[in-house]
């Protein structure tokens, strides 16, 4: 595979067609941005103490694939990985 088709491919599966100009530019697609919101909710966890708390606005999609992304993440803190 050339290079060049690599990083084609590698923008269709990190990007979707934008809603508002009707696919002329790219968006980041959901799982992306979930996967960036995850990744900062977790930088945050580290500087909080066990009770306090973080408050995360987002829209339904983005909602619903942060959830299964989160429980994902979930799972894999619970099986003790987070523990060197
Ligand atoms: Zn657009």
């Amino acid at each position: 595979m050339t290079r060049k088709r690599t990083r084609e491919s590698l923008e269709k599966l990190l990007t979707d067609n934008c809603p508002r100009c009707e696919g002329r530019r790219v968006v980041k697609s959901v799982p992306t941005l979930a996967a960036e919101v995850l990744r900062g909710i977790q930088r945050e966890a580290v500087s909080k103490s066990a009770g306090d708390m973080l408050i995360v606005k987002l829209n339904r999609k983005s909602r619903a694939t942060c959830t299964i992304m989160a429980r994902r993440i979930s799972r894999h803190l619970s099986s003790g990985c987070q523990r060197r």
